[in-house]
């Protein structure tokens, strides 16, 4: 595999609109990273100190790579993506390139945000042996690069660290010391109002009929991920196909059905 295929520079099209609920994630965002940018001269008066890095954690399907996205296209930056495990599968010292590569082009490409998803892959506390990593002591090695790499952004040089885990208690402290990932949010499953908009982007996108209530999914959906949520729409479009292609709109007892056979997987020990 070649190091760079992991590594890319995306137009993020996802607005904030287009995530339902979250509102203070959203914000403490916003204040976190737009504000420096937007109103540099207000926030220097006051004698603020942009962030370098943000850590966003929660159960999986709960939007933290929709909200990195969001993040990037409003604040009109260059959004870079990279999962931890797959800089593990790459050949003995590509890793490391591949990582030093992605912080080049974030500063080639600044103001930009690069955003490293399952960054609980890259703790040396993590058990080596899962493959990868270079053939041996890879984990170790790729992330002192990253912390050599993070404490040599300077700050104001318009690269912000965004990462993300379902697993915070398996990340390496290291990453968490001031100057790095010292700002931490959760973002956790969606509440009912966040549910029924989750419902209502997604039905927007649909043919829907007059009978579908998307106040009853919504509480109905009570425990589900926003993916979840999102998936039961899909699935319902599913059951109506079944019943004839030339069907005009999902109604309601095609969500009903996807519903009978929805399977939540968010437990209480993934949420704070
Ligand atoms: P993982 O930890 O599994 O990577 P994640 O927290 O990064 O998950 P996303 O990838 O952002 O979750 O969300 C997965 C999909 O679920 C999104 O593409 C979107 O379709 C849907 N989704 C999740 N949460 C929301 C939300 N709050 N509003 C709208 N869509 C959502």
């Amino acid at each position: 595999p070649t190091a760079m295929r992991e590594i890319f520079l995306e137009p993020p099209r996802v607005r904030w609109s287009d995530i339902g609920g979250q509102e203070e994630v959203k914000q403490r965002l916003r204040e976190a990273v737009e504000w420096p940018l937007t109103h540099p001269e207000a926030f220097s008066r006051l004698g603020g100190a942009p962030r370098k890095g943000l850590l966003l954690y929660g159960p999986p399907g709960c939007s933290k790579t929709l909200t990195a996205k969001a993040l990037a296209t409003e604040a009109g930056l260059n959004f870079m993506a990279v999962k931890g495990a797959e800089l593990f599968n790459m050949y003995l010292g590509e890793s490391e390139r591949a990582v030093r590569e992605v912080f080049r082009k974030a500063r080639a490409a600044s103001p930009s945000i690069i955003f490293f998803d399952e960054i609980d892959a890259l703790s040396a506390s993590r058990d080596d042996s899962g493959g990868g990593g270079g053939g041996g002591g890879g984990k170790a090695n790729v992330l002192t690069t990253l912390l050599n790499e993070m404490d040599g952004i300077e700050v104001l040089k318009g690269v912000t660290i965004l990462a993300a885990t379902n697993r915070p208690e398996l990340i390496d402290p290291a990453l968490l010391r001031p100057g790095r990932l010292d700002t931490i949010l959760y973002v956790g499953p969606p509440d009912l109002p966040a549910r029924e908009q989750i419902l209502q982007i997604k039905t927007g996108k649909m043919s829907i009929s007059t009978d579908v209530d998307l106040s009853h999914l919504a509480e109905a959906t009570e425990g589900f991920s926003g993916a979840e949520v999102v998936s039961i729409c899909d699935e319902a479009i599913h059951y109506a196909m079944r019943e004839s292609f030339s069907i005009e709109v999902v109604c309601a007892r095609h969500f009903e059905a996807a519903l009978e056979k929805a399977v939540p997987q968010i437990t209480a020990a993934m949420c704070e």
